[in-house]
């Protein structure tokens, strides 16, 4: 192991330093009146380092990660696109990034504009009325979405529509949010291809019935054909759509959830609109809602005035606060950079690309791993693992395996509608030469499965840390320095 290898605490040395203090401005005596056990006893334990130490620490850690900036990534689910570096530099334009919520409206007129035209370019792209943008992710916006649906039934005196429809192939936070909405979860069977079926729906649909979640296209990356009709059912039925946009790539700039009849949706601004995104944060899940539903929004809102000033407003119909201020402001910056940077004209191409990537994949591919549903997918599709299930070889090896060609693995063993899935997503924003590189791989590894199948098995092979002990990770998780420590001193003492 190399010196810069080391833990940053165990680099330091006594007396070692990059930075010095800035001389105290408030006077000796300034902190003279802080109570006692505010006062910090004891020196803080910091590593006393370098700068130069600092600097190659973590730029050596840095280099043993993955991510879009590295190489291709895959991950089915989670739209890992390019995210252009415009994004990150209006990000941090001092103007913005200097501003405190408290501050008077009129000296934050930029901030609530770019609030203000975000809002509108999602209401335009999803064809929907109005959206706020105080969620801070997508299962907040799920949260925040529900909470508009409930209120909208409790202003029409419907107390007894608590049932949210959710498919069976959903992702996971929607019927979490519903349960935490305090809304009751019913199950509606899918077909084999991940579609609603049409008639396990029907016999649901009753007085008590508050929506449905849906999203389409489906968890299996294929396009609900039966959409007007189900929307007719449920609103029929007296009950509302719930879209989870989360992952608006597919449809971006071709069709529009408020055009199939949904009512409510979030987007994921992280996902879609190209905000780094992984390690948990920070997001933005804006929720959007036809016109009739727009008064019940989480307060605060930002509204455009008469002589084109903006001002923060709060309303009585609105089912209250669902975050601090106005939601995670960089992130919005970020995605409303992206949508102007591309403009009205490529933002129509997003959808179809990112199609047209994952269907060229797809094709590719299936003579080696197996497709258990034909036709044209939309965003993303998924293999059920290698079509020779002779070799042993599972999806995980194969996911393994491609780290050591320098890919990132797609998402696996999700959706659980098949043993073995391997769920594949592009994005738009990957070369021809990406592509090709990677479906060679993938036949690479397919026939190494055939034979030299251990090699597979035994993947990775050339990644910094081997395959992991995931039990073992998840009964003894070692979360904390200290723990270490006291590890490798157990270590030592044997
Ligand atoms: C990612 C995702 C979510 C959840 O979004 P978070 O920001 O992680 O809370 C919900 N639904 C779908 C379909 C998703 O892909």
């Amino acid at each position: 192991m190399k010196y810069y290898d080391n833990l940053i605490f165990e680099l330091s040395r006594p007396g070692r330093k990059g930075y010095e203090l800035p001389a105290n401005d408030f006077g000796k005596d300034a902190f003279d009146n802080l109570p006692a056990d505010l006062m910090r006893q004891e020196a803080a334990e910091l590593p006393e380092v370098s700068e130069l130490d600092v600097v190659r620490h973590y730029t050596n850690l840095s280099m043993k990660n993955f991510g879009v900036d590295t190489g291709f990534y895959p991950l089915g689910s989670c739209t890992m696109k390019y995210n252009p570096k415009i994004n990150e530099e209006v990000a941090v334009i001092p103007e913005f990034t200097a501003i405190h919520p408290l501050q008077d409206e009129k000296s934050v007129q930029g901030a609530l504009e770019l609030y203000y035209n975000l809002q509108k370019a999602l209401a335009n792209i999803a064809g929907l009325y109005e959206f706020t943008l105080n969620p801070y992710a997508g299962a907040h916006g799920e949260l925040t979405g529900l909470m508009i649906m409930r209120s909208y039934h409790i202003a029409n005196g419907d107390t007894k529509r608590t049932k949210v429809i959710v498919p069976n192939s959903a992702h996971g936070t929607n019927p979490a949010s519903a349960m935490v909405a305090g809304l009751e979860v019913v199950e509606v069977k899918s077909k084999p291809n991940g579609s609603i079926d049409v008639e396990d729906l029907k016999p649901l649909l009753d007085d008590t019935v508050a929506g449905i979640m849906m999203t389409n296209p489906n968890t299996l990356g294929m396009f609900e054909t039966e959409i007007m009709e189900i929307a007719k059912l449920v609103h029929e039925a007296g009950g509302l759509l719930y879209y989870d946009g989360a992952n608006l790539n597919p449809l971006l700039g071709k069709v529009r959830p408020g055009d199939m009849g949904f009512d409510i949706m979030h987007i994921n601004l992280h996902k879609t609109f190209s905000t780094p995104h992984g390690g948990g944060g920070p997001g933005s899940g804006p929720v959007g809602v036809t016109e009739r539903l727009a008064k019940f929004l989480p307060n605060p809102k930002v509204k455009k005035n008469e002589d084109g000033t903006f001002s923060i407003i709060t309303s009585g119909d609105s089912l209250g606060s669902i975050s601090t201020f106005l939601g995670n402001f960089g992130v919005m910056m970020k995605a409303y950079a992206y949508i102007l940077t591309l403009g009205k004209e490529n933002i129509r191409n997003v959808g179809p690309l990112a199609t047209l990537n994952a269907n060229y994949i797809k094709e590719s591919l299936k003579d080696d791993y197996l497709l258990p549903i034909e036709g044209v997918c939309k965003h993303e599709f998924v293999f059920d693992g290698l079509k020779d299930k002779s070799t042993h070889v599972t999806t995980l090896n194969v996911a393994k395996r491609l780290l050591d060609y320098g890919f990132h693995a797609p998402t696996i063993y999700f959706p659980l509608l098949f043993h073995e899935s391997m769920m594949i997503e592009p994005t738009e924003t990957e070369s021809l030469e990406t592509l090709d590189e990677f479906i060679d791989v993938m036949h690479k590894v397919a026939k190494e499965a055939r034979e030299t199948p251990e090699k597979v098995i035994e993947a990775p092979l050339t990644t910094l840390v081997r395959k992991l002990d995931e039990t073992g990770a998840a009964k003894n998780p070692v979360l904390t320095y200290r723990h270490l420590l006291k590890e490798n001193e157990k270590e030592a003492a044997k």
